[in-house]
């Protein structure tokens, strides 16, 4: 299983869920490594943009900048040292989180159920950008889906981020809920023509702003939040940004 690489080992930690329908939430987050996306504004863009890739980054505008080395960025691990790892915090709300997770459905099938194992009550998100439909199995074992859909301010061509039918289907599951992430009020046109064609329900839409720091949040924040008012939508705010700013593993 290939995850994201944070020091020695895996990029596998004990924080609150920072966005989205349960932030708040006390949880073990595990980060899978390489996206099949490369958005301009990725937060977490050490999972993808390895050197020597073409990718456009907004932080190759930064001096001094440079992608990380895919050797570098990736650890290896077993399942079962994964699971082991996950219990070691005693916590059984567990985000897998990427890059985008559902590349290594399979392992993460074998993962849920080897820590289900216990008998105890386990409960599982996933985050995905809505471009792959999960098998029956993934669906029966994951109890919650955090869709984010990708819109033209990602700077992905829509023939590789705009899957109508693997959204619909994931609406279908019951189990999922649809964060867009806005960064100007022109997004919003863009987010219900799509939240129309794939008949996602409004009461699972949240809108979120894009930000990598709290002065790029606090742009978007106030006003969107007024449109999520007015819509009848959720709005989220991105929480472990304002608490751990860009950090890593908390
Ligand atoms: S889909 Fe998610 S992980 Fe992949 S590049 Fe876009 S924001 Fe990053």
């Amino acid at each position: 299983m290939k995850l994201a690489r944070l020091g020695d080992g895996a990029e596998i930690f004990h924080t609150v869920q920072g966005e989205g329908v349960s932030v708040g939430v006390p949880a073990v987050f595990v980060r899978l490594s390489l996206c099949n996306l490369h958005c301009v504004w990725c937060d977490t863009d050490h999972t993808w943009n390895f050197a020597g890739t073409p990718w456009k980054h907004e932080k190759d505008a930064v001096p001094g900048y440079a992608k990380v080395r895919k050797e570098d960025a990736i650890i290896e691990m077993d399942v079962a040292e994964v699971a082991g790892e996950v219990r070691k915090f005693g916590c059984r709300h567990v985000v897998l989180t990427g890059g985008e997770p559902l590349l290594h459905e399979k392992e993460l099938v074998e993962l849920m159920e080897e820590l289900r194992g216990d008998g105890a009550d386990w409960f599982f998100e996933i985050e995905t950008n809505g471009t792959r439909m999960p098998g029956a199995e993934a669906v029966g074992a994951i109890d919650r889906f955090n869709v984010s859909p990708k819109l033209s301010n990602s700077g992905v061509d829509s023939g590789l981020r705009k899957k109508t039918d693997v959204v619909r289907g994931l609406a279908g599951t019951g189990k999922a809920w649809f964060k867009f992430v806005v960064e100007k009020d022109g997004d919003l046109e863009e987010i219900f023509e799509m939240v129309g064609e794939a008949g996602i329900p409004k009461g699972r839409v949240i809108l979120m702003p894009e930000g990598r720091n709290v002065g790029e949040i606090d742009k978007v924040a106030p006003w969107l939040a007024e449109r999520c008012r007015d819509f009848g939508v959720r709005f989220s705010d991105r929480l472990h940004v304002r608490l751990w700013g860009d950090r890593r593993g908390v």
